[in-house]
């Protein structure tokens, strides 16, 4: 089954809502003279919870072809939950994805595996697609292989959820994450493979088949076509390249 790319810009807490919208529009108008194939690839974007709205608009107005996606939701639908953002209102702003479980997430709220779990379940009911974040530190690789802890975090996020469930799933190793220190293709790949065939386990062959494995760390124009060769990445979770306009519109036009 072919799989459609999936490149995803993870902005984390940068660029304001007015900040947003000349990005965006450089973003647009950098592809279009590009004459991006808009059909080959899927683009989506990320923004701070406060930027939503305003993107939408933007991308709405001017029909520009950007899935629109969250960084985190509650796992709550409605209630007296000071701070939280639900899944409810994401969907109002017609945001498609939502980020679940990124490392920075992890680390800094300290978000479990249930936690991730309780989100991903959110996010379904409310008709959000999971981007399901996984993957090791540096250490954690060095103790028990390059598999285990992101297959371990998969299998709990995914516990009960059903079989036709729409989700994508980012393999970021922490140790990539902004630091420079890019995995090779064929590390992306070990894991993004083994990160399938948990899916296969928990929610069948169908599945596995039709769902996006993405790729995260250090993702630049210069390296995204040699992930983009593997057979188990289908796309990439981008943070500080996905500010860049021009690279992030070349990460997006890659060429195997
Ligand atoms: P990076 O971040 O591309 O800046 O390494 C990736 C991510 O955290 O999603």
């Amino acid at each position: 089954m072919s799989r459609k790319p999936l490149i995803a810009g993870n902005w984390k807490m940068n660029l304001d809502h007015l900040q947003a919208v000349a990005f965006v529009q450089k973003l647009h108008w950098t592809l279009k003279d590009a004459a991006h194939e808009s059909d080959a690839v899927e683009v989506a974007v990320f923004p701070p919870f406060t930027d939503i709205r305003t993107v939408q608009t933007l991308v709405d107005a001017d029909k520009i072809p950007f899935a629109l996606g969250a960084q985190d939701l509650s796992t709550q639908d409605s209630g007296a939950y000071t701070g939280e953002i639900s899944g409810a209102f994401l969907k109002k702003l017609d945001a498609s994805y939502v980020i679940i479980g990124h490392s920075e997430r992890r680390q800094y709220h300290h978000e479990t595996d249930e936690l991730v779990g309780a989100k991903v379940q959110a996010a379904l009911r409310h008709g959000l697609v999971p981007v399901v974040c996984v993957g090791e530190t540096l250490e954690q690789r060095e103790e028990s292989g390059p598999t285990a802890v992101s297959v371990a975090q998969l299998e709990v996020a995914l516990q009960g959820i059903s079989a036709d469930a729409d989700i994508v799933v980012a393999y970021e190793p922490v140790w990539a994450i902004g630091t420079g220190q890019v995995a090779s293709p064929e590390q992306a790949q070990e894991v993004c493979a083994a990160l399938r065939a948990v899916v296969a386990d928990v929610l069948g062959e169908e599945a596995a088949a039709r769902t996006r494995i993405l790729y995260g760390g250090s993702v630049k124009s210069g390296n995204i076509a040699s992930f983009m060769r593997e057979p188990d990445v289908d796309g990439a979770l981008v943070g500080g390249a996905s500010l860049v306009a021009d690279e992030f519109a070349a990460i997006i036009r890659y060429q195997k």
